[in-house]
């Protein structure tokens, strides 16, 4: 993992932490219950994984599944979004399980990378889903907000308060992103991992 990364918003394992953003209720209901199923299903592949040790093949079919599974608990999110993001990031964590499967401390396996990947799978989604329902809302601005606290990255402060057209890019670290996390037009993961910045919409 990118040394990058160890001063910022890596080590918050609390989902409230996580989700205690200035979106409302309703939105953080929705995060949380997308969280929690993302929780429940890769927490169940990662101890299959420690206990049958399968294939690369039978991992990825598996992770794959899972993600497709989301389709039936987040009925409001984007399907097309969600059934490309599923080949991504049964590619993705495949490859990074597969690559640790020697190491001692068990992390790749364990619960606490279970609730690792639901914090950012959902948020992902979550983010999606809020900019293509605010284009369908005929929203024309939005605007990045940080959690303003000594873990937001240091190419994440400047975006506080940033307000951009909505089908404009947010230049961030350098990197074109429709929204917090936004990983499709090149931003990497030092720009999305455990980055708790969230968008408002008007
Ligand atoms: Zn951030």
């Amino acid at each position: 993992m990118a040394s990058k990364l160890d001063f910022d918003e890596i080590n918050r394992p609390e989902y409230e932490d996580w989700f205690d953003v200035g979106i409302g209720d309703e939105e953080l209901k929705r995060r949380v219950k997308a969280a929690i199923a993302f929780d429940n299903r890769i927490g169940a592949t990662l101890a299959w994984i420690e206990r049958t040790r399968p294939g690369v093949r039978a991992m990825y079919e598996r992770f794959h599944r899972d993600y497709m599974d989301m389709l039936d608990d987040l009925d409001d999110a984007d399907e097309e979004f969600l059934e490309e993001r599923a080949i991504q990031f049964a590619e993705e964590v495949t490859k990074s399980t597969q690559n640790h499967r020697g190491d001692l401390d068990g992390y790749w396996t364990s619960a606490q990378r279970a609730v690792e990947i639901a914090k950012n799978e959902s948020g992902l989604v979550s983010n999606d889903f809020e900019y293509q329902r605010a284009k369908k809302q005929g929203k024309k601005l939005k605007t990045w907000h940080t959690m303003g606290d000594n873990k937001v990255r240091e190419t994440h402060w400047p975006m506080d308060g940033v307000t951009v057209g909505i089908d404009e890019f947010f230049t961030v670290g350098g990197f074109d992103m429709l929204y917090p996390m936004d990983g499709e037009h090149g931003a990497p993961p030092e720009e999305i991992i455990n980055c708790r910045c969230w968008v408002t919409y008007r």
